[in-house]
């Protein structure tokens, strides 16, 4: 069966002492807890080695937000999927819309960042979802499609059956306007025939499929509760215990 991912990206917030008190104090709410789900954090890269070090990374997985698209070399200012996987981390999110939007990441170089993370024992959490236009134009389902074949479909089964996928609406994203567990459902499963088209039936089961998109507190109960909706991505609401806490404890 496939597993249930609660995973927080806090983008570019905390300081370092900032980051550590809120992993900290994440650790700590979750001791003694029964969990239905697996829970990770995505923090900054100055955080992932500090952090790694001061939680308890069997209970909370730690992900980079990002990864170099090359392996090593002469590329000032990037850090390679081996970097942030020898400070700690086990995940990192790939293809999140503000990467693809500010920085012009498209399915090359994407492709290219999966691999490496691949390669270096990383799971990537794959982000894809549409734009507003796109969703009212109705083509939200053409849009989830050629994200996830322009970047996905060159993994072998084998590699594609250690991803995670994260759903993330671009018109839900930071703006309190979630999707309805019905959209989200009803998306999640069309991702779902997609991959199962591509790597057959089994596989496509296998794979989690996250939501994003101002996932909350109040709104979580219901999208978890969808067959295809396997978890979720949350920014915003998991820059703080109070907020997190209830989204782990949804399932
Ligand atoms: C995100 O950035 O992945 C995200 C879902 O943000 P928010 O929860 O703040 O909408």
């Amino acid at each position: 069966m496939r597993k249930n991912i609660i995973a927080g990206n806090w983008k570019m917030n905390t300081t370092l002492p900032e980051g550590l008190a809120l992993a900290k104090g994440l650790n700590e709410a979750l001791k003694g807890k029964t969990l239905k789900c697996d829970v990770v954090i995505g923090v900054p890269f100055t955080h992932l080695a500090s952090i790694a070090a001061a939680i308890d990374t069997d209970r909370i997985g730690v992900a980079a937000q990002n990864c170099a698209n090359n392996g090593k070399g002469a590329f000032t200012g990037e850090v390679s999927a081996a970097m942030v996987a020898s400070a700690g981390a086990t995940y990192v999110i790939i293809g999140h819309s503000e990467r693809r939007s500010y920085y012009h990441e498209n399915d090359e170089i994407l492709k290219e960042k999966v691999n490496l993370a691949l390669a270096n024992g990383l799971t990537p959490i794959f982000c894809i979802g549409e734009a507003l236009e796109e969703r009212e134009a109705g083509k939200h389902f053409e849009v989830v499609d050629l994200q996830v074949e322009g970047a996905l479909f060159d993994l072998s089964a084998g590699d594609f059956g250690k991803l995670v996928i994260a759903y993330e609406p671009v018109w839900a994203i930071g703006t309190g306007k979630t999707a309805t567990a019905e959209q989200a459902q009803e998306i999640h499963a069309h991702i779902r025939s997609t991959l199962a088209n591509k790597y057959g039936q089994t596989a496509a089961d296998n794979c989690p499929i996250l939501y994003g998109g101002s996932m909350n507190a109040e709104n979580a109960k219901a999208l978890v509760a969808k067959p295809d909706v396997d978890g979720g991505l949350i920014g915003g609401a998991s820059l703080s215990v109070e907020k997190f806490l209830p989204i782990v404890e949804a399932f």
